[in-house]
């Protein structure tokens, strides 16, 4: 029999704005060691020491778990941020992006994309036609969750991110979850900014073209970041789309790509 596995997930907040999260998918005898690493990150985390933090351990017993291949990857590094930004702005072109939609993701999320003008803890949801923003809740944005890595990938994928320096917590989450996101229906592309100061480098996904890693897409010591999820509006439906994003359970596994 298969050991069950579980998803966890934990936000962070300060003053109920966000400061970080992380999802995870582990097995029953993981979930201790996960949840205090993931409380430990939060804590220490350089946005601030937050006053609440949610962790949350689901069972996935009985779902259907999804496993894709991981969006090759390609990496660009430019001459400063405005340069990397018309660069993120080309491959989401390249996706099916209107200029006019891609400009607006990017001005929204480096202006604070939230309703009160700060960073969201989900993504936007964007018409990669017209620009204009489709999730229900402003504030929160939609959260994926339910992602990780098949754990008989890991040992090929440390080395891999060890061979070309992407060793740190950052590309390693967000390739997972460029790869769940570009499998949801209706996803066209997807433009991620971090929102901690000191990483600024970020991707522009899609299913047609995989994950372009852009450095830089902000000025070190910049706060602002977010998500942007482009959607096919003709083609989409957002109650299917959240529940994809939510509940179907993802494991990324090789080959492994990256240039
Ligand atoms: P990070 O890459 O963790 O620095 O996150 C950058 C931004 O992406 C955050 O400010 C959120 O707006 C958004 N975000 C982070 N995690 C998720 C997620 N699991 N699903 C959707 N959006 C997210």
């Amino acid at each position: 029999m298969t050991d069950t596995l579980y998803s966890i997930r934990m936000r962070a907040s300060l003053g109920g704005r966000h400061i970080a999260g992380a999802e995870r998918i582990v097995s029953r005898n993981e979930t201790e060691l996960v949840t205090g690493e993931l409380v430990a990150r939060a804590m220490t985390h350089e946005r601030g020491t937050p006053d609440s933090v949610a962790v949350t351990v689901d069972s996935l017993a009985g779902k259907d778990i999804s496993r894709v291949s991981a969006l090759p990857v390609r990496m660009y590094e430019t001459a400063g941020y405005i340069v990397g930004r018309a660069h993120a702005v080309r491959e989401l072109a390249r996706a099916g992006v209107t200029d006019a939609a891609a400009r607006a993701a990017l001005g929204m999320i480096t202006g604070g994309a939230s309703a009160t003008g700060v960073n969201m803890r989900g993504a936007m949801v964007i018409d990669a036609e017209t620009g204009k923003r489709l999730e229900p809740d402003k504030e929160a944005g939609v959260r994926a969750r339910s992602v990780d890595y098949d754990p008989g990938f890991v040992p090929e994928l440390k080395q891999a991110l060890v061979r070309h320096r992407l060793d740190g917590t950052h590309f390693r989450e967000a390739l997972a979850l460029a790869t769940k996101v570009a499998h949801a229906p209706g996803i066209v592309a997807e433009l991620c900014i971090s929102d901690d100061p000191s990483y600024v480098t970020g991707y522009a996904a899609s299913p047609a073209n995989g994950y372009a890693r852009i450095t830089p897409l902000k000025e070190t010591g910049d706060p602002m970041g977010g998500r942007a999820f482009f959607v096919d509006a003709a083609r989409f439906d957002m109650d299917a789309f959240i529940d994809y994003m939510r509940e179907t359970p993802v494991l990324v596994t090789g080959p492994l790509d990256i240039r």
